[in-house]
């Protein structure tokens, strides 16, 4: 029963220096956020030590009293949550989510359509090497001239193929998209609508942004970005395509639930139904706005830095460095070395290999988690053009995120 720090010194400093990381600098990844204590303290407890292969109330081991408890509440907080008919909460990841959606609907060989992967489209939506571009016919779908999904070329796409799914949903892209004109399309082509919520949730959850839920047949999701929860995946339904769903996550993509983690997952959904998470999710996107209108300027735009469409609609702003000297990676590097957090991402039709990209993908839900308000993102947006200049201060600009970390403590309780 010794503490982390005594039975494994090795790895508690790792943990601990990773915490101090966490603290010490500004979080703009995306598709990342700081999960509550509660939610971690869910996650660290005594349910990691139970097997409960099935479901609620129809379990393969026994002594699941408890976790059923837990598992129900969680399937019944996220049903809420989205107004959705079924959910399994039980996918250990989104990757795992929309293998076990598409397993459900489809047969190997058939054809999906998903929005491609340099157009900011997810590696499960179609991309070559993984599981989605071995085992289905893909059809990818772009983004037009200006940056936003090309729903002519959707239709026009979907009549020519004749997908069995359409996958509607992003990690990289600034804008809402059309869920009744993907549910139109689909319809007409007799395929199955599935919407990967993954980076908006939270902000749907919140009421600033569609609900996907009463067009598609599927919504997949995780619960670790905008959401706010431990890192996870869930998939809603159809009460119809419930039974198909919960059998193709188990036993047909896993074996035991995480039941710790669908505690964890349980916490995070009532937060998520609260007045403050609805404030957070409104910085969240206010933050945003603010960075894409700074990074839109005209002392920016003349080093050849600008942003995907022209502004955001969601949680992140697509930095598109075509026309600059610099590059995704050193502009990567640059805002790390300033104390800043955030990832290359390749830009549609980047010139530029995909290891080095044209693009930086930045997200605001960590800082808004953390208490950003309009003032604080307004500062991060000077720290981080002012960082993508030819000339920068790296010294000053580091000593401003400083202070940012130390107005807003994170964890404070923990070290
Ligand atoms: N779907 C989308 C849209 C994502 O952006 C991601 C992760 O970035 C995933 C699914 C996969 O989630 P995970 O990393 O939990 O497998």
């Amino acid at each position: 029963n010794s503490s982390l720090h005594e039975l494994d010194p090795d790895v508690a400093a790792a943990v601990d220096a990773e915490l101090h990381r966490q603290q010490s600098t500004l979080e703009m990844i995306a598709s990342e956020n700081f999960a509550p204590v509660a939610v971690m303290e869910a996650q660290g407890s005594v349910l990691t030590n139970k097997y409960a292969e099935g479901y609620p109330g129809r379990r393969y081991y026994g002594g699941c009293e408890h976790v059923d408890v837990v598992e129900q509440i969680a399937i019944d907080r996220i049903k809420a949550l989205f107004g959705a008919e079924a959910a399994n909460v039980q996918p250990h990841s989104g990757a795992q989510a929309n293998a076990a959606a598409m397993f459900a609907l489809l047969k190997p060989g058939d054809t999906i359509m998903g929005l491609n992967l340099a157009h900011g489209g997810h590696l499960t939506h179609g991309m070559k090497i993984n599981f989605s571009g071995k085992l289905y016919n893909v059809v990818p779908y772009h983004v037009d001239d200006t940056g936003v999904v090309d729903m002519a070329e959707v239709e026009r796409l979907a009549k020519e193929s004749k997908p069995q799914l359409i996958v509607a949903g992003w990690s990289a892209y600034p804008r809402q998209l059309d869920f009744a004109a993907f549910r139109r399309i689909a319809d007409e082509v007799g395929a199955y609508l599935m919407v990967d919520m993954a980076h908006f949730a939270g902000l749907v959850a919140a009421g600033l942004h569609p609900n996907p839920v009463p067009h598609a047949h599927v919504v997949t999701t995780t619960t670790h970005k905008t959401l706010g929860g431990p890192r996870g995946g869930v998939i809603l339904s159809t009460q119809e395509l419930a039974k198909k769903i919960n059998s193709a996550v188990f036993p047909g993509q896993q074996g035991g639930p995480l039941e710790h983690v669908i505690a964890a997952k349980a916490v995070s959904f009532k937060v998520a139904a609260t007045e403050e998470f609805k404030e957070r999710q409104q910085r969240t996107l206010d933050g945003a706005r603010i960075l894409a209108e700074r990074l839109v300027q005209p002392d920016i735009t003349e080093v050849g830095v600008s942003v995907l469409s022209g502004g955001t609609d969601v949680h992140l702003v697509l930095v598109d460095l075509r026309d600059s000297e610099l590059d995704g990676q050193q502009a990567e590097d640059r805002l790390h070395e300033v104390g800043i957090t955030v990832n290359r991402n390749a830009v549609p039709n980047d010139p530029r290999p995909p290891m080095v990209t044209s693009g930086l993908r930045i997200g605001t839900p960590a800082l808004a988690t953390r208490g950003f308000g309009t003032e604080d993102f307004t500062e991060v947006a000077e720290i981080i053009a002012a960082a993508l200049k030819p000339s920068y201060d790296a010294e000053d600009l580091k000593a401003r995120v400083t202070a940012l970390a130390e107005k807003f403590p994170l964890y404070p309780g923990l070290a």
